[in-house]
């Protein structure tokens, strides 16, 4: 697959099918680097370190969960050891196309990324409910810590935690994600006026820091929503595919024929409002989406 996705304005954007498992830096470059190059690097790395060493002095990092000080490794999420174990408990992937997860069995390796994706079948649970996405790659079970953590992401003061649960995320399920090879990803948009309430939005946030690691842009813009919706977690099952019926549409100036596209979202529980954006994206060519959400609710809802 050799998909271009454009974006606003028609400007493509890089894709990166075939590429991903690189870093940004190797992606843009087949030359090797010149000496004036490397020279810069060094710098660079010298400025961070040190920025971060004052900053670290004058704000000690903490970890983003339960505040606890800690010494972050580089590149790891900014979590204690404790709350990095917590928010990704022991349960498995049992089911590809909706991403129902199912207690870990101890002898078996958490997921199987060799398997290709999405699913040749489909659980109990929704074999009779037709999804726009192709398939659901959930961090964990929305319970316990997990939901905790995406409760408080969704809060005013829930960017830093957002922003490491993006990284969270990146890091644990970065071969699924990769097996995936997306050429570009993209939140689940947020009405303005509930942006507006909230000051926050956590999609987007995870959206940037997965993109990040995977080295393919984040398009806050490809999908728009027309329309404010009611809170979904107020309504049965049924009501929520009703109430997102045509809330979104591409954005202006995008086409994405062929392109493999990674949704992202806080929780996945029905399912509808992830399929309604999927719905539009398959419409307007792209060839497959998958749903990147950090917690997937473990039981149907009455
Ligand atoms: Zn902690
Ligand atoms: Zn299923």
């Amino acid at each position: 697959m050799n998909a271009e996705v454009h974006g606003c304005g028609n400007t493509p954007v890089p894709t990166s099918s075939g590429t991903l498992g690189e870093t940004p830096a190797e992606m843009t470059s087949s030359n090797p680097p010149s000496r004036a190059d490397l020279g810069r690097g060094v710098v660079a790395r010298w400025c961070r370190r040190t920025w971060l060493a004052a900053v670290n002095l004058v704000l000690p990092p903490r970890c983003a969960f339960c505040g606890v000080d800690i010494e972050p490794e580089d590149g790891e999420p900014l979590l204690c050891e404790t709350c990095n174990r917590l928010l990704v408990p022991g349960w498995r992937l049992g089911c590809r196309r909706c991403g129902t997860l199912v207690p870990q069995v101890p002898e078996q390796p958490e997921f199987v990324a060799s398997k290709p994706l999405p699913p040749a079948g489909r659980c109990l649970r929704c074999r009779r409910q037709p999804y726009y996405f192709d398939g659901v790659i959930p961090l964990g079970p929305y319970r316990d810590e997990l939901r905790q953590a995406v409760v408080r992401m969704k809060q005013r003061t829930g960017d830093h935690l957002a922003g490491t649960m993006g990284e969270l995320y990146a890091q644990r399920r970065a071969n699924e994600v990769a097996a995936f090879r997306p050429d570009v990803v993209v939140p689940i948009p947020m009405h303005w006026s509930r942006q507006m309430v909230r000051r926050t939005n956590s999609p987007e946030i995870l959206a940037a820091r997965i993109s990040r690691h995977l080295g393919v842009p984040s398009e806050g813009a490809m999908l728009v929503r027309r329309r404010n919706t009611l809170p979904q977690a107020g309504l049965p099952p049924t009501k929520r595919f009703e109430n997102v019926r045509g809330a979104f549409r591409l954005g202006r100036g995008y086409a994405i024929k062929d392109a493999r596209v990674l949704l992202v979202d806080d929780v996945l529980t029905t399912g509808a409002t992830c399929s309604e954006a999927a719905k539009v994206l398959r419409k307007a060519g792209a060839q497959i989406v998958l749903a990147a959400v950090v917690a997937r609710t473990d039981q149907p809802r009455a």
